[in-house]
Formats: structure tokens, sequence, C-alpha cells
């Protein structure tokens, strides 16, 4: 299936709108999908539809909730997610805390129990949009863990993204680092199961533990694990990471004596800086162009892959899938339109929104 974004977008909202979100939700939340479809994050687009129409259907999401403010201290600021759809609920936290930093030229944030947030980037846009720096760390609750710990050989936690974002210049977009502390995002475990590929090496054990390139290790009992990246660093990042979300937020680590419902809950600790406050704006400028222009003249190894930098190849992806549409493997697609007719609208009428 191969489709414009503006179609997508369309189906994409009309599935939510089915399951019970108001239009401006359904709106938000499909097109923060398609921009990670866009973006050349297919493991975050429309094929989480599928997952979030079961959450729906299990009461694992709830649809037309707000953030609800937890505490209000100056420069920290704590949210509950309420199950809410994760970038609607994401989205009003960053909000409040990008009008804080403003004031306070710092602010801690923290967001408990969202529904899967999806891409990360997009909040980190959200700031370096402002002109502020972000961090964002993520954990994953409420279903098995899904990533083996360094020398360990089953999952005891999950794909815990971690998100950094600084503003651009007049030379340079934003620069964004977004990516999962595993090898890859789960969602791309489940693209290539649904394209029939097998994954790159040292990304997947079997039940044993012993390497595999086989992505159905992870949807057959007994569960295969996804491996960290960067072997003993990615994984120190990824407990950093679950602690600082999970414990930090109020929101749950995945640690056994919190619940699993089996749905996808994020929390997030974020940590936002005005640099106007620091050693200032021009200065931050003078040394991103100055330092970016550096690292990209390093002569490309491979002529036909120079150097990019963090939040490049998703901008590069952005342009050419604008002008040339979306492709979305048949396996996704069918389970899209399954999706659909399990909240109510009929397979053909969602065909026909992306005609
Ligand atoms: P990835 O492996 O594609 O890495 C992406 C990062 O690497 C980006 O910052 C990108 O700009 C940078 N990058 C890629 N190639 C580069 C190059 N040649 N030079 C310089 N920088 C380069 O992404 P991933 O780890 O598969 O994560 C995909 C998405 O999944 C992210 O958006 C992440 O937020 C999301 N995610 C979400 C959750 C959740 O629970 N909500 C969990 C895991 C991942």
């Amino acid at each position: 299936m191969h489709a414009s974004a503006d179609a997508l977008r369309r189906v994409a909202s009309a599935i939510l709108e089915s399951g019970g979100s108001a239009v401006a939700e359904a709106d938000l939340v499909a097109d923060h999908l398609v921009l990670a479809n866009l973006s050349g994050h297919d493991s975050h687009g429309v094929g989480m539809i599928p997952a979030y129409v079961r959450h729906l259907e299990a009461g694992l999401v709830a649809p037309n909730t707000r953030a609800k403010v937890v505490k209000d201290d100056g420069p920290m600021l704590m949210f509950d997610g309420g199950r809410g759809y994760g970038r609607v609920v994401a989205g009003e936290a960053m909000d409040a805390a990008i009008a804080r930093c403003r004031q306070t030229g710092v602010v801690a944030l923290t967001l408990a129990n969202a529904h899967h947030i999806g891409r990360v980037g997009a909040y980190g846009e959200l700031a370096s949009g402002a002109g502020l720096v972000s961090l964002h760390f993520v954990n994953v609750t409420d279903h098995r863990a899904l990533v083996a710990p360094f020398r360990g050989s089953d999952g005891r936690f999950s794909t815990n993204p971690v998100c950094i974002a600084l503003p651009g210049t007049e030379r340079h977009p934003p620069l964004l680092l977004d990516m999962a502390t595993s090898a890859i995002a789960m969602g791309k475990v489940r693209v290539a199961r649904n394209e029939g590929h097998l994954v790159a090496e040292g990304i997947l054990v079997d039940p044993q533990g012993q390497p595999t390139r086989d992505p159905n290790v992870m949807y057959q009992e007994p569960h295969g694990a996804l491996l960290t990246f960067g072997g003993h660093k990615g994984y120190a990042l990824a407990v950093i990471t679950e602690l600082l979300a999970g414990a930090l937020s109020g929101g749950p680590t995945i640690q056994p004596g919190n619940q699993r419902l089996g749905g996808v809950v994020n929390n997030m600790f974020a940590l936002l800086v005005d640099p106007s406050r620091l050693a200032g704006v021009d200065w931050l400028r003078r040394e991103i162009d100055g330092f970016v222009d550096y690292v990209k003249a390093s002569p490309p190894a491979d002529a036909a892959a120079p150097v990019l930098v963090p939040g490049e190849p998703e901008r590069m992806a952005r342009a050419t899938r604008e002008r040339e549409g979306i492709d979305v493997d048949a396996t996704t697609w069918d389970e899209v339109l399954q999706a659909a007719e399990t909240v109510g609208l009929a397979r053909a009428k969602a065909e026909a929104l992306v005609a």
C-alpha cells in the first residue's frame, strides 16, 4: 500500500475518532503517527494503530484525557497522564514546561502513566522550536520486559528511549538525538516480521540467549529478547533511563512489584534549559555552526554516504516521503484495516479514505 501523508492522516484520524476520541485529539494523534512515518520511523507510525485499538478495547488507553498537574513548584513540574493518549498528555506537559522555562531558566518535568507517547523526538522538537535545549528519558511499562541486560539472556526492561534536542541556527536546523536504548526499537522488529525480513546481527537473542536474526522470537513463547545498543554502554544508559523515568516521575519502573496490564505506558523525565540564561544564544549558535560545519566536512569513507548530524536522516526522509508518499507493508495495512473494523469503521470506508 502506498499513500500520501494526507491520506494516511485521514484514515488514522477516522479510526481514532471511531475509537472515541474528539476530533482534535484524533487529528493530533494521527498527525503524530504520520510524522513518524514521514521521518522514516515506520515503527512509530500508523502501524501502531492496531496496538492502540487493542488497548482501547481493553480499557488500557483513555481517550479525551488531559494531563493532570501533580506538583507545580517553581522549576519542578509533575504531571499524571491518566493513560491518556501519549501525544496529548505529553504535549500538554511540554507546553507547560516550555512556558515555565521562560521564567525559571530550567525546568525538571515528569510525566507518569501516559499511554504510548510515540516518537519522543516530537517533544524535543517542541522545545527546540521554542529556542530551548531539552533532554528526555522515557521508560516503558505495563507489558512484559523486552530487552535483556548486558550479560543477561532474557527481557528485564524495555526499549527506554532517550532524546536530546538543541535549537537550530540561521544555517543549521535543530539537532535531534532521538533513539531507543535497545539495538533497534521494538516497532522495527514488528516491521521486519510484517515485511518478512531478518533483522541485522547483534539485535536479538533467542529464548536460550543465543544470537538470532529471526524477528519471530519476540512473538512466540518462550520469548527471545532484544539487546541494548552499544553493549555495556547502551545497557548502562537503559538502566539509568528506567530509573530516571520511572522513579522520579512516580510512575512505575518495570520491576515485577508493579502491575502489568498488557498495555503500553510511558513515563518521562525531562530537563529543559533556556540557553539564553547560560552562555547565551549567540555563543550557542556560533558554536553549533562552527562545530557542525567542521564535523560534516570530514571526508566520507563512502562517497555515496556523507557525514550527517543527529536529526538530519529524519529531515531527509521527510523531504522524500512528503514528495513521494509512504509505503505501508501489506500485513501492517491489513492490521490497520482490521483495527478500523474493530472500532466500527467499515473496511471499505477506511480504504476509501486513502484512495
Ligand atoms: P534510530 O536507530 O534510527 O536512531 C535514530 C537517531 O540516530 C536519530 O537521532 C538520528 O538522527 C540519528 N542518526 C541516524 N543515522 C545517523 C547518521 N548517519 N548520522 C548522525 N545521526 C544519525 O532510531 P531508533 O532507536 O530505532 O528509534 C526510533 C524511534 O522510536 C525514536 O523516535 C524513538 O523516540 C522511538 N521510541 C519510542 C518508544 C516509546 O516507548 N515511546 C520506545 C522506543 C523508541
